[in-house]
């Protein structure tokens, strides 16, 4: 069966101009490169990294709010990178998106049933009664219940706001959601009640997801596959538990020696990897390797090969973009 969602050699490039005393210059930022992967249908992938990685960016351009530069993005075998609205819009429907900030995706005025209804009357989906009936349910589905229909967005916690745009996201019955880090501005213990959320509604649902996170433990528990984003490329692309048990890249190594462990005797013999130095800037980005300047192990990579060469990804379950990964 072929993936629901295929991404190929995605590319994003900024271009911005400042004005000098004497003439204009004009800058160029790769924010998104080579970007591959494949999502099956109710499956759930994870996409991480630093601030500035390019994940959120890879998130916005599948989600259709920002037109790539170059590459393939197709659902279900539907070109959607470059397609004109009237392709777009029936696969609206099956692709939708949950943000960051509920609040601010929450439009202030309406209540929270208008809210989770407004996608249908945009759709033409239902007659009003349906549309009233099924808007009640999803809250429902997403823990909430009919009484919080005549509410407004200011009258609930950051957890259930978050709650609502699930609910709101669900209104068109999709097949896949790209969850743009939307458990990173919550607190702890109501990160894991969402994070539950969103698993026992794959299961209910069968959806798939693209979940961005910028710390490995969230996606930990979701998703089978991880795809570890540096400078704007994958750097590790791996089943969850491989990934975990057994990472290859140093990128990767760092981000997992900083992943919190319950167990405080494991925690206290863990070696911890400071990340040296800041992530690269995107206006000039690193010769060769693009995490060299901030890698402890290049040093085991004969002659400099990696501030010359960049490692690419290779085409393996389990593939590392590092010098040292290559059999
Ligand atoms: Fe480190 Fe070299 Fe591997 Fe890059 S290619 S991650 S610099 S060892």
């Amino acid at each position: 069966m072929s993936a629901l969602l295929s991404v190929r050699a995605l590319e994003k490039r900024f271009t911005t101009r400042s004005r000098g005393l004497f003439r204009r210059t004009t800058h160029t930022v790769q924010a998104v490169a080579d970007v591959s992967f494949e999502l099956e249908r109710g499956s759930a992938l994870g996409l991480v990294g630093e601030s500035g990685s390019g994940k959120s960016t890879t998130a916005r351009m599948i989600a259709g709010l920002l037109a790539p530069t170059s590459g393939s993005i197709r659902l279900d075998g539907v070109e959607l990178a470059g397609a004109a609205e009237a392709v777009w819009r029936p696969q609206r429907r099956r692709l939708q998106m949950i943000f960051q900030d509920p609040y601010a995706s929450l439009d202030p005025r309406r209540t929270v049933g208008a809210t989770v209804i407004e996608p249908m009357i945009v759709q033409r989906l239902g007659k009003p009664r349906e549309r009233r009936v099924r808007a009640l349910a999803l809250l429902e589905a997403v823990g909430l219940s009919a009484a919080h229909a005549g509410r407004y967005p200011h009258e609930f916690s950051g957890g259930q706001r978050q709650r609502v745009g699930i609910a709101r996201a669900l209104a068109l019955e999709p097949e896949l959601l790209v969850c743009d880090e939307p458990v990173s501005a919550l607190d702890v213990s109501v990160q894991a009640q969402i994070i539950n959320l969103f698993k026992e509604l794959q299961e209910r649902f069968g959806l798939a997801y693209l979940f961005i996170a910028h710390d490995l433990a969230v996606v930990r528990s979701l998703c089978e596959r991880i795809a570890v984003m540096y400078a704007g490329r994958i750097v590790e692309l791996a089943p969850r538990d491989s990934l975990f048990d057994s990472p290859r890249h140093p990128y990767t190594r760092a981000l997992l020696s900083a992943v919190p462990i319950a167990d405080p005797v494991l925690a206290r013999t863990r070696e911890r990897i400071v990340l040296l130095g800041d992530p690269p800037s995107l206006h000039a980005p690193p010769s060769g390797c693009p995490f060299h300047p901030r890698c402890s192990e290049r040093v085991r990579v004969k002659g400099d090969r990696c501030a010359r060469e960049r490692p690419e990804l290779p085409h393996e379950s389990h593939s590392a973009a590092c010098h040292l990964s290559v059999k």
